[in-house]
């Protein structure tokens, strides 16, 4: 397998070995004296030290584990400033890429990370200059290597704030399926599920008129069909992680459209309960698309056509079952107690703004309890 070349919607290298291109990457950016950012799971795997030194990196920060806080990114924004970093080399999942972008911020730009979150009173914006950051995604999820936003979680209280800017799109993403290999296949099939979970809501969303961002989302959702599966049956299989690398990709691309209820209840998940985001989605997204269906018969009978099965909501049932995704909320440890904050955060959470059908609080409602009792 060749290492492929494409410019969409940032400049991507992708196939097994991406990674070796680092050094002459960080070359070309002027990147002479690299962060390297990375999480506590990565930094156990095989292939790190070969990142440290494909990246001549002149400070580490791999503390994160699970979803990103702002701490991580002023611990990881000392190292830089100690080390005069030039510039930063992301590995991980989302909250590696996520924490990276965000110290790309702070590194020119005074204060508070989250004075430059969307929709916080005096939000400043990102107008000074952004240290350039190489992207290699381990997982096969997010898409963050290509997304020009950083989710950080507020310390205390968990809550999700998103800092935007085409600023902060990676300058290159080195898309090497070999890095997502060793990834267990929990971490596979919930990170999966989020990629599933952006294809098929930024498809159906009711954003703006994209049919650029519609025909991204149906081939990734094709990939991810294809290919989810076998990449929890047989973790090795480059072609099937290729597939899915691609697909996570793509639904980030298409997902600058908007997206939908499904990300308004993994918020809350993560807010509340503090669940992983792919599992989150992952347990959601079939509750939300049979609530959905009434409106999307259309959109739902591309889709099933897409993926090959006779219906859409049956389908990702089936394929959560096979990934062994818990099909409901009490397998993930959400306990009715729970519920008025889930239900407070997802209303007031803006991705469901854009979900086909409005959802308002006793939706909500509904639809925890109905993923409670499954
Ligand atoms: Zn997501």
């Amino acid at each position: 397998m060749a290492v492929h070349r494409y410019n969409f919607p940032t400049e991507i290298h992708f196939g097994p070995g991406a990674r070796k291109l680092l050094p002459a990457k960080l070359k070309e950016f002027g990147i002479r004296r690299a962060l390297l950012v990375s999480d506590k799971g990565v930094a156990g795997q095989p292939f790190f030290d070969e990142l440290l030194r494909l990246s001549g990196a002149a400070a580490v920060y791999a503390e994160l584990s699970g979803n990103p806080v702002e701490s991580h990114v002023h611990a990881a924004l000392e190292a830089w400033r100690d080390a005069a970093c030039d510039g930063i080399v992301a590995l991980g999942g989302g909250a590696a890429i996520d924490v990276a972008k965000a110290v790309a911020v702070l590194a020119g730009h005074k204060g508070c990370l989250f004075a430059y979150a969307e929709g916080v009173p005096g939000q400043k914006p990102v107008s000074g200059p952004v240290p350039p950051v190489v992207a290699l995604p381990t997982t096969a999820g997010t898409g963050s290597e290509v997304g020009r936003s950083a989710v950080i979680s507020e310390d205390g209280s968990h809550v999700k704030r998103i800092v935007f800017s085409p600023k902060l799109m990676p300058r290159a993403a080195l898309l090497d399926p070999e890095l997502t290999v060793g990834l267990p296949p929990g971490v596979t099939a919930a990170t999966g599920m989020d990629a599933v979970t952006h294809l098929v809501e930024s498809y159906i969303t009711a954003g703006d008129y994209n049919p650029l961002c519609d025909g991204v989302a149906l081939e990734g959702l094709r990939l991810a069909a294809r290919s989810l599966k076998r990449c929890v049956a047989k973790p090795r299989d480059l072609a099937a992680r290729g597939d899915m690398m691609n697909a996570a990709l793509m639904g980030a691309a298409a997902f600058q459209k908007g997206l939908g209820a499904t990300h308004s209840c993994a918020h809350a998940l993560s807010t509340v309960c503090d669940m992983h985001h792919g599992l989150a989605n992952g347990i959601m997204i079939d509750f939300v698309m049979a609530f959905n269906k009434p409106v999307c018969r259309e959109k739902f009978k591309v889709m099933a056509q897409v993926v090959g099965a006779k219906e859409l909501v049956g389908w990702l049932t089936g394929l959560k079952r096979s990934l062994g995704i818990p099909r409901g909320l009490a397998k993930a440890g959400v306990r009715k107690e729970h519920l008025p904050r889930l239900v407070d955060v997802a209303v007031a959470d803006p991705c469901h703004q854009l979900n086909p059908r409005p959802v308002r609080r006793k939706d909500f409602e509904a639809l925890f309890s109905k993923a409670l009792r499954a």
